[in-house]
Parts: structure tokens; sequence; C-alpha cells
């Protein structure tokens, strides 16, 4: 694997917010995994930026700590740290404030690609690409990456994009949905237009529906305050699910590449049809007697916010007119699960005699835990007893599948750096993708906050409410069990 690693351009990366959480363990530790990959090559720099009162041996410190506790087996090559370590800097500025920018500007080198890491609340976004711009830090040709959110709503989206444009053009900025950099997700892509199997029956004259589920059994806990003003509904669905719903929907596009790929998306949000209140389902964890309830760890006691969303969507378009898209998302439910499945028609007529079962083929694409992709097949149980017909799945559990490889497959995070080294937005948000998503969320929470809508309390180690497999049962489906 090694040898297919090609090193990209030497780059000064600088990482606002370089001393927070997610700069420590994702962004660094994914970093140091592509140094010693050899694809970041020893000429290129990281710059952390914060307002602390660090020198670049005191972040150099913090960073070793960091890749120590989340770098994985890797973090124990001493020497490949020791080298990455040196590859670091460190400035102390303040995006507010107008001291400390002269020591950035003169950090930065000619003739290399320059890109700026926002991993900082949003607010901070319009004062750190005005600074930017104002010291002439920031070239026409340097890269801007922002972290989510991005927006609350269409309105606060829209300022973003605004503000943003000022001094950024759009192929300069890279909107990070990490869900993009998943291997699996690109995987989707590769099944979908990389088989002749699969394209002729992807549309409605073959499926019957669609389910994303992206399930976690971790509560909000420290995050309670953060995660209370936006629930599951901002946090997970307008961007995430909406992302895998558009990479399964989407027509295909011309050629695998930014502008074709984001064109095609934008295409199957804007076709997403509004949501009647009936077809949404919020739900909140309750205390189980041992584990707090959401609100306790909210510390929000009459907080009406959603640790659990399942929505049944439509696309209104030829190919997909009449299949639901089954979506749902939330905290402490019974499994780590994260699955695309998309559910064949049965076959209106068996040839089996006795056979009575509804037989469909589904083809599940897992994004965790075992990364893979199976597709259930109906096929004869072994051994006498007449034809008895069982469903089994192929299964390419990529671990299995691909061995060694499997176990380098680079975290998500990691391979969104290296694209935007690379000058690659095919995987992640347009501007304009961001706001239609936020077109069609909006009016659903709206909706809602009208009816002052009280989420359905669920217990955690559950599948959410009651409510929510009602949402299938109506419809005569139900959902995908939510297993580890
Ligand atoms: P965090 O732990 O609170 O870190 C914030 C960083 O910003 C710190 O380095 C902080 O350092 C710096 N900072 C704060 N105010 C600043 C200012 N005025 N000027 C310059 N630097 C400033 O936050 P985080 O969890 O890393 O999240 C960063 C961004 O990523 C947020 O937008 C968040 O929504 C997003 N995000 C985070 C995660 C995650 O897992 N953590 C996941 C997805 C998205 P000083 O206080 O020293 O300035």
């Amino acid at each position: 694997m090694a040898s297919r690693v090609i090193p990209v351009e030497p780059f000064d990366l600088v990482i606002f917010g370089g001393t927070g959480d997610l700069a420590r363990r994702k962004i660094l530790p994914g970093l140091f995994r592509r140094f010693l990959s050899g694809q970041m090559t020893a000429d290129s720099r990281i710059i952390g930026a914060a307002r602390g009162a660090l020198d670049a041996d005191g972040y150099r410190e913090m960073v070793r700590a960091g890749i120590q506790e989340f770098g994985g087996a890797e973090a124990q090559d001493e020497a490949g740290l020791g080298s990455f370590l040196e590859r670091l800097d460190y400035v102390s500025v303040d995006a507010t404030v107008e001291e400390g920018w002269s020591s950035l500007a003169g950090l930065m080198r000619d003739g290399v690609v320059r890109a700026f890491y926002f991993s900082v609340a949003p607010a901070l976004f319009g004062p750190l690409a005005e600074r930017l711009h104002q010291h002439g830090i920031a070239n026409a040709q340097s890269r801007l990456v922002v972290e989510k959110p991005f927006g609350r709503d269409f309105e606060s989206a829209r300022a973003l994009n605004r503000m943003l444009a000022e001094h950024f053009h759009e192929d300069q900025i890279y909107r990070i949905d990490h869900y993009l950099g998943k291997e699996t997700v690109q995987n989707l892509m590769a099944v979908r237009f990389g088989n002749v199997l699969f394209e002729p029956l992807w549309n409605n004259h073959y499926i019957d529906h669609i389910q994303i589920t992206v399930a976690e059994t971790v509560g909000v806990e420290g995050r309670g305050s953060y995660y209370d003003k936006s629930g599951a509904m901002r946090d997970m669905v307008q961007n995430h699910l909406m992302q895998l719903l558009c990479l399964i929907a989407m027509e295909p596009p011309s050629r695998f590449e930014a502008e074709a790929v984001r064109d095609e998306k934008l295409k199957v949000i804007r076709a997403l049809q509004p949501v009647p209140a009936h077809h949404v389902v919020r739900g909140q964890y309750d205390s189980d007697g041992e584990r707090p309830s959401y609100r306790e760890e909210a510390g929000s006691p009459r907080t009406f916010t959603e640790s659990f969303i399942a929505i049944r969507a439509e696309i209104a378009n030829w190919r997909w007119t009449g299949v639901p898209f089954y979506l749902r998302t939330g905290k402490k439910l019974r499994a780590r699960h994260s699955e695309i499945a998309v559910v064949f028609k049965d076959l209106g007529h068996s040839i089996f005699e006795g056979d009575e079962k509804r037989h469909r083929n589904i083809l599940s694409i897992r994004l965790q835990p075992n990364e893979g992709i199976d597709l259930t097949v109906t096929i004869k149980e072994p051994g006498p007893g007449g034809m008895r017909l069982i469903d089994r799945p192929l299964d390419m559990t990529f671990a299995d599948a691909l061995g060694e490889e499997a176990r380098e497959i680079p975290d998500a995070y990691e391979r969104l750096i290296m694209d935007v080294i690379r000058g690659n937005q095919t995987l992640f948000m347009r501007g304009d993708e961001v706001e239609a998503a936020w077109t069609w969320t909006d009016p659903i929470i709206a909706g809602w906050e009208k009816r002052n809508d009280v989420p359905k309390l669920y217990d955690p180690g559950s599948a959410g409410p009651d409510d929510a497999l009602m949402l299938l049962h109506r419809d005569g489906r139900r959902w995908r069990e939510i297993r580890g």
C-alpha cells in the first residue's frame, strides 16, 4: 500500500483552533499518519494558531500528548513522531484582535500551498477571513477549510457564505462533512457507478425503499449545552444524512469530478419534497434509573431539543417518485451502527411451492462498525427437505476481503485534508448545496417549533421511540435492526 501513496505538494497549513479538541483528536493525529505514510513531505509545515500563550516547543508537547492519546498504534513510532513534530510551529493570535498577525504573516512561505483550517466557532470565520486578507496572509491560491456547523438555518448559512465570499472564491473554500471522507461512502459510488449490476436497477421500478441509519450509543455528555442549541436535525440530518442521501439518489455525474458531482447532489436536494408533520418523529432519551436523561445531561430540565429523529423523505423526480427514503439518527441507542440499506422490491410471483415468505434483495452499505458492503440474496437452504428458501448476505467486510490493505484505510479527516492540499473539492460541500439543504430542513424545524412539539421519550439502549417504528409500520415496512 505504501508504494501507492503519492506525496502531495509541500504546504503550509495553519490550523486556527490548533489547540482545540478537534485539532488534538482528529486533525493532527491524521496529519501525523499521512506524514508517516510519506504523503506529507518533510518540507511541509503545520502552524497551530490560537489565543493561548504557548511557544513552539510547548505546542509540540501538547500535540505529542494528543497523538499519543488519539493517534493509534502509529503513535508508538517515536522517531517518526519526533520528525513530524519538527514540522510544527505555533503563533498566538486572537481572531478578534489586531495584534499578533504580522508574526503569522512572517512565517508564511512563498512557492508552497497555503491552507487555512478554521477549526473554531463559526462566529470567528468572518473575522479570520478578514484578517488573513488584511495582512496579505491569504492569496488567490490559498485554500480555506471550514468546519461544521455551517449555519443553523438558511439565513445564517447564507450570511456565512457571503462573508467568506468577500475574500475567497468558491473554488478556494472546502466545507468539511467528514462523512464524505469515509472510505465506505466513496465505495458506495464505486459500487453504484463501477458495476454493471446495480445502475439498471437503481430506480423506482426495482427499489422498494431506502433506509439511512446513524445510531450512536453515546449521549451528549460534556457537549450538552452546545448540542441543546442544535439537536439531531441540525447536528446530523442537515449535513451527514442528507449527504448520504444525495450520493445514493443522484444521477450519474459525467465524471467523478467536483463540479459534476456537486451539481448532481444539488439537484437531489432541490427535488426533496416538503415533509408533512406526521412524517417526522422526534425523540429524547430518558433516564434508565442509573444513567442520566438527556435533560439532565443538557442541564436544561424543560428542553424540547431532540436527541433522536426519524423522517420519511420523498424525492420528486422520474427515478425516485414513490420510493420513500427513511432517515433515522439518534443518541444512546442500542448499538453504534451506521448503515445505508437499499431494499429492493420482492418478486411478484414465486415458482417454489410452499414458499410464502417475501424475499428481498437488500444492498447494505455499513459505515460502522465492520465497514463493508453486503448484498442479501435468496438461496436454497442446504440439505434435504425440498426447495426451502432462505435469505443470506454475500458479505464483503473490508477487513476480511482486503486484509492488510483494509488496516491502512485512512481516517476521513486524513483523506479530506490531503484532498485540500491536492485542490480536489469533490468530497466537500459547495455553498449552494449547504443553503439548499437548509431550505429543506428549515420548514420542518419551523413546523415543530410552531406546534410546540414535545419529543417522545425513549429508553437508553432502545431503538428510539415507538412512534419511529410506526412511521414504517404504517407503510407496511420495518426498520432494519440496530446492531453492533
Ligand atoms: P474547542 O475545543 O473549544 O477549541 C476551540 C479552539 O479555538 C481552541 O484552540 C481555542 O484556543 C481557539 N479559539 C477560541 N477563540 C479564539 C479566538 N478568538 N481567536 C483564535 N482562536 C480562538 O473546539 P473544537 O471542539 O475543537 O471545535 C472547533 C470547531 O470544530 C467548532 O466549530 C466545532 O463546531 C467544530 N467541530 C468539532 C468537532 C469535535 O469533535 N470537537 C466535530 C465536528 C466539528 P484559545 O482558547 O487558546 O484561543
